[in-house]
């Protein structure tokens, strides 16, 4: 136990270096086991830097519908919301106050802006509301946001995100580590998801996931229970997937308290290729605390058993124990030098 925990503290030592935190030393050999891993869209593998691209208002001046946009996304933390704030900000926009804000996960938020009540989300918000959105945009490979005011649609922007640079190299590295099931899930619209699962070089895509739904599936998942199954989220909305998977990984940057909290991993970068590196370093530590065992008990009986015969004294015994604690430890320093 003991020589296990010194190579589980070098290990968790060198993972720390590397900028991945485990919450338990377990955790490295949960690690190690994984072998489903289902990640996050927005912010995880994409920059959730998002850009707007484009402003249609319906009804009311665009200049209008970027003031009320500006007064109930400036109170959301959410990566679309910080864009449009952004995107509104250089256009000059003025917030005005808001009152009663409330933010839905999954769909967006609702707010009394200067007495109107306001929506401002996805395509999704506004079908659960039974109000019409243009046709064409439900087809929109961009991420779409909706807005009404009093009930009647305004208008909406489109934005684009990007993918990470390091998110292909993450992907090919967990390949190489022979971590067949990638799966990704997301929030966002289908044809999104898929866009960027064919990019990535991932062939199963699950889009239009509530939070919730994100939940529903890690945890069936993880019935079936064969599967070691990792989610990679970057703490949006996704606290309680963090909590139900086998492994939670929770991604630095945007990451709330709440997840850091449920994560049992937590990746200080924004790199995802962290995950490959973190079940690189775990499979390393398990291959040592297996040679270590294996040694230490090859060595008792060989002691135990020349003991028997009467060539080992009890001085002898008692070297051959703190030597081969001593040979382990020295093994396990190997975790340092990849
Ligand atoms: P993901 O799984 O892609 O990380 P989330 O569950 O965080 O997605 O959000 C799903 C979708 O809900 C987003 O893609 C966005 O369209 C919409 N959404 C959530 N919050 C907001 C907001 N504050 N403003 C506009 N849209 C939002
Ligand atoms: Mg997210």
């Amino acid at each position: 136990v003991f020589l296990t925990s010194v190579a589980l503290a070098i290990s968790a030592y060198k993972l720390g270096k590397q900028k991945v935190l485990v919450q338990e030393l377990y955790c490295i050999e949960t690690l190690a086991r994984t072998d489903t891993l289902c990640l996050d869209k927005t912010g995880t593998l994409t920059t959730g830097r998002f850009e707007v691209t484009m402003v249609e208002s319906t009804g009311i001046p665009a200049s209008d519908l970027l003031s009320v946009l500006l007064s109930v996304e400036r109170k959301s933390t959410h990566p679309v919301a910080q864009a449009v704030v952004r995107y509104a900000e250089k256009q000059d926009s003025v917030p005005m106050e808001i009152t009663d804000m409330r933010e839905l996960a999954g769909h967006g938020v609702e707010a009394i802006v200067n007495g109107r009540q306001v929506l401002v989300g996805n395509i999704r918000l506004l079908a659960e509301r039974d109000i019409p959105v243009p046709k064409e945009l439900s087809d929109s490979v961009s991420t779409v946001v909706v807005s009404t005011i009093d009930g009647k649609y305004a208008g909406h922007l489109l934005l684009s995100d990007t993918l990470k640079k390091d998110a292909v190299d993450a992907i090919r590295r967990l390949k190489d580590l022979d971590v067949k099931d990638i799966r990704l899930l997301s929030g966002d619209k289908q044809e999104i998801v898929n866009q960027f699962a064919e990019r990535l070089g991932v062939d199963k895509a699950y889009g239009n996931l509530l939070p919730e739904d994100k939940a529903a599936y890690i945890e069936r998942l993880t019935a079936e229970t064969d599967k070691l199954v990792a989610f990679v989220g970057d703490g949006m909305n996704d606290a309680p997937v963090l909590a139900l998977s086998d492994v939670g990984i929770a991604m630095g940057g945007l990451g709330s308290d709440a997840a850091i909290e449920s994560a049992d991993v937590v990746i200080q970068t924004d790199q995802p290729s962290k995950v490959a590196e973190a079940i690189s370093i775990g499979r390393a530590t398990r291959n040592i605390v297996r040679q270590n065992i294996v040694g230490s008990i090859g060595v008792k009986v060989i002691v135990l058993v020349a003991g028997a015969f009467g060539f080992a004294t009890l001085w002898e015994a008692v070297f051959a124990d703190v030597g081969v604690s001593l040979l382990a430890v020295l093994n396990s320093i190997r975790i340092l030098k990849r």
